[in-house]
């Protein structure tokens, strides 16, 4: 029997059709490696990308570098503030900044790199919290695409980051639920889940595991134990290592099915109270025609997936 799911605190429900399932290796798919073609983020093709807007070094050469998206989906210029026309017509300028953060000079993907160099890519990610904050910015998102079925074409491991004059609906809707909590649900959830049949890694610090209702086949979440809004917020010796070593464990089991996936930072709104969380979303299966109504059908069951996570599968 398949069994209808809502998310824990989400009006979304998902179908776990597990007459469907499939074993997590079915869905390595055994493609030919994409294609790199002539690649703009190697060293030595430098001049070809925009102007360098951070950078680290290591023994002289650049170990992590990041610049202005060569199409920005949001540019500093305009009106950032939100105006209505009438009942149904709301807009501003898509205002704000577009990074490309180049996670490694090489040509390794992100899930070869070592827990250091991992490490590395999420100072990136706080640099680009602190330096993309012009006025009229709401929000900076952290996003990873990985492969052509997770939206990119680009061989060369990279994140992108977004700061814009919006906070996007899905932690909006988050921030709202926990509202009508009493106390922060997550914490409870993270209690639960980590003694639950879905825990996937636990660190001292961190717990990940695959959501209740997971929209994706592999779907993980991960969390810090501790009540912390923002990724500024974790201790940058200890916790940052241990934050590090648990996505390279994830990472790792991705390789291992050759999985196109995203990745996504939940941080707080300003002003607002999230826990802050990172989902990370394999794209191992195709939305189609019921999906896009609103109720997502999937063919593996997380209990599933976290025991493969777990290397029981
Ligand atoms: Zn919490």
């Amino acid at each position: 029997m398949g069994e209808l799911r809502k998310d824990y605190i989400l009006d979304r429900w998902v179908i776990i059709a597990s007459e469907r399932a499939k074993r997590p290796h079915q869905f390595k798919k055994e493609k030919p490696p994409e294609k790199a073609g002539h690649d703009f983020f190697a060293p030595g093709n430098e001049s070809e990308t925009p102007e360098e807007f951070y950078r680290v070094e290591k023994d002289g050469k650049w170990q992590i570098r990041a610049f202005p998206n060569k199409f920005p989906a949001v540019r500093q210029q305009g009106e950032a503030n939100v105006k209505t026309d009438n009942d149904f017509y709301t807009f501003a300028d898509a205002f704000g900044m577009h990074m490309v953060l180049v996670e490694t000079p090489d040509d390794r993907q992100l899930w070869d790199l070592e827990v250091d160099e991992i490490k590395l890519v999420l100072e990136g990610y706080l640099a680009m919290y602190e330096k993309m904050n012009p006025d009229g910015v709401k929000y900076v998102t952290v996003f990873k695409n990985h492969k052509k079925a997770a939206g990119t074409s680009i061989v060369h491991s990279h994140s992108q980051i977004i700061a814009y004059n919006h906070v996007p609906e899905f932690v909006q809707q988050k921030v709202e639920a926990c509202k009508k909590h009493d106390g922060c649900p997550y914490c409870k959830i993270i209690e639960n889940e980590k003694g639950s049949d879905r825990r996937c890694f636990e660190n001292d610090s961190f717990v990940s595991f695959t959501p209740y209702a997971s929209r994706f086949p592999m779907e993980i979440w991960l969390f810090p134990k501790r009540h912390i809004t923002h990724l500024k917020e974790l201790h940058v010796d200890n916790e940052l290592d241990q934050l590090s070593a648990m996505l390279k464990d994830i990472l790792v089991k991705l390789k291992e099915l050759d999985a196109p996936f995203n990745w996504v930072f939940h941080v707080a709104p300003n002003g607002d109270d999230l826990h802050f969380h990172i989902e990370i979303l394999p794209r191992l299966a195709t939305w189609a025609g019921f999906e896009y109504n609103g109720t997502i059908i999937n063919i593996m069951t997380p209990e599933n997936a976290a025991k493969y996570y777990r290397g029981e599968e």
